[in-house]
């Protein structure tokens, strides 16, 4: 969920439901990437960065199974809340995708809306994950971590696309 849609439901009085909003907007995101990064993996033309989007896809199953075990630590079952920030960012992937034009033009393009992708996540992850610390859920702050540093590295994995799509081998 958005911050904002937060708001139109309840005050902003309690840290500890924050984290719950916080957990549940990711849980969102995290599931939405389940559906798109396929569709991404077939638009991408580049092999190396077809791969990248399918064990991008694995990864991004077991995130989605890493904050079943945040609500699960919160004695809450799993619950989505649907997040306009990654619903506007899928948008523009599902336009490229669905663009014609030169395939390593759209290769390129495709990474960049990764990176939009990765860099949402590291912040809400980030965000989550300094708000559970405060809380001294530092159980929850390490699982929320763990998907932090993954989030990381996959951006870096698309920087280094962005170069060998730009600059294939001839
Ligand atoms: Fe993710
Ligand atoms: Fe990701």
């Amino acid at each position: 969920m958005s911050l904002t849609t937060y708001l139109k439901k309840k005050d902003l009085d309690s840290m500890e439901d924050l984290l719950v909003e916080e957990i549940k907007d990711l849980y969102d995101v995290e599931n939405r990437l389940i559906d798109a990064l396929p569709k991404m993996a077939d638009a991408a033309h580049n092999p190396t960065l077809k791969n990248a989007f399918t064990e991008h896809l694995h990864e991004t199953q077991r995130q989605s199974q890493r904050l079943e075990r945040c609500f699960e630590r919160l004695s809450m079952k799993p619950e989505r809340e649907s997040c306009d920030g990654i619903k506007g960012i899928l948008e523009e992937g599902e336009t490229l995708i669905k663009s014609d034009g030169n395939p390593q033009v759209k290769d390129a393009a495709l990474v960049g809306a990764a990176q939009r992708v990765e860099h949402y996540e590291m912040a809400g992850y980030g965000s989550a994950r300094t708000l559970a610390q405060h809380l001294r859920r530092d159980d929850i702050a390490e699982i929320l971590q763990q998907t932090l540093n993954e989030e990381g590295e996959t951006d870096h994995k698309l920087t280094d696309l962005a170069v060998s799509v730009l600059n294939p081998p001839r």
